[in-house]
């Protein structure tokens, strides 16, 4: 089944046979051969499809990639948020109420409710998602929420060190990870992840860790850096990780190692936002040559939000982003803080994973914030809307 999208007036393709660093095409068109993207061109050379969408002059971007998110848990914390809000300080401590009800919850809800945000994410244009495990923290726990995330995503991620749980010994807690609960879940996990940062793991918890996930076969990924500066950007730098993520606190030696590097530096603007925390200026990663990504971070207690465009907008007004810098961070940046090449770029081949804007131009997504500006979402060559 074929599909023929034309009339595009400005199609972003992040790849280099278009203009600029977005590879920008005009009057362009697209055409799908069921999955995969056939052909790319300007839209009087288009070839005939079995079905045709008319973008009616409209921007076409590829699908966002979000590389990090915290889907599979159980409740709120709505409370938490309305009293920081008031004055309250974020602490990590909430993730424990997580873990509480995320316990008690079945197999059946905890599918129905990532679910529900996976398909929030779709309408957001998002086709890409991590999902990380981290809210169950005993082995039982961690392996079905890894079994649940991996009903929603091939991107699956072991978080079994994101918070010690309440009552245990953190280096106790810290063997059972690298032990017995990844024998458990590295069969469900892509990749492998750890909270280093103040009052979660330190840099060698974090690296015993890291390296009993990466020894596993698992991609290793890193929060590093959120709370303060530490030493979690430096040792995914040195472990080669895909990604380090949050990077809100960083030193110029961080930057410096992030630069000649080819791990991605994943900036969480959403998490900024719902803690009341100062943004990270992207400006020295950018003007460094680090690779960036952009994503949710969605998560009930630091960032519920699974808009990517919200997240666009705040990269523009409080990271100093260009426009163009965040959605190619939000589309091929979080390709390659994934490893993957046919996401994130609109190009023969690539998966046929793309939104069409309500809006004539991809600088609508910073411009507009807050609008529902997309009108159609196509993942793997499929209209989901
Ligand atoms: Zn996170």
């Amino acid at each position: 089944m074929s599909l023929l999208i034309d009339d595009i007036g400005e199609l972003v393709t992040n790849d280099e046979t278009g203009a600029g660093p977005l590879g920008i095409l005009r009057d362009a068109a697209v055409v799908t051969d069921g999955e995969r993207i056939a052909w790319i061109g300007p839209a009087a050379r288009a070839p005939q499809a079995d079905t045709r969408i008319d973008a009616a002059g409209a921007a076409v971007l590829p699908g966002f990639v979000d590389s990090h998110a915290h889907l599979v848990f159980a409740g709120d914390r709505a409370a938490e948020f309305a009293a920081r809000m008031a004055g309250e300080a974020y602490t990590g401590g909430g993730i424990r109420t997580t873990v509480a009800a995320t316990r008690a919850a079945t197999d059946d809800e905890l599918l129905r409710a990532a679910g529900r945000l996976v398909a929030e994410a779709r309408r957001q244009g998002t086709t890409t998602v991590e999902i990380k495990s981290g809210y169950g923290l005993t082995v039982a726990d961690e392996a079905r929420s890894l079994r649940i995330a991996g009903q929603l995503t091939g991107e699956t991620t072991f978080l079994g060190a994101h918070v010690v749980p309440a009552g245990a010994d953190p280096d106790e807690y810290v063997d059972l990870v690298r032990g017995p609960m990844l024998d458990a879940c590295a069969p469900y996990a892509k990749w492998v992840d750890v909270f280093c940062d103040r009052g979660a793991f330190d840099g060698a918890q974090a690296r015993a860790v890291l390296e009993a996930g990466a020894k596993r076969g698992l991609g290793v990924r890193v929060h590093a850096n959120q709370l303060a500066a530490g030493p979690g950007v430096r040792l995914a730098v040195e472990l080669g990780a895909a990604s380090a993520d949050h990077c809100t606190h960083l030193t110029p030696a961080d930057v410096d190692a992030l630069a000649g590097s080819a791990t991605v530096a994943t900036l969480l603007p959403g998490a900024e936002f719902s803690t009341r925390s100062s943004y990270p200026d992207a400006r020295p990663l950018l003007d460094a040559g680090v690779r960036v990504a952009l994503a949710t971070d969605c998560n009930p207690g630091s960032s519920y939000t699974s808009s990517m465009p919200f997240c666009i907008a705040l990269a523009v007004r409080e990271m100093r982003m260009t426009p163009a810098e965040a959605v190619f961070a939000a589309t091929a940046g979080g390709a390659l803080a994934l490893r993957r090449d046919d996401v994130g770029r609109l190009r023969p081949g690539a998966k046929a994973d793309l939104t069409v804007l309500d809006a004539p131009s991809y600088l609508h997504l910073a411009y507009r914030p807050g609008v529902p500006l997309i009108r159609t979402v196509l993942h793997n060559g499929v209209p989901q809307c």
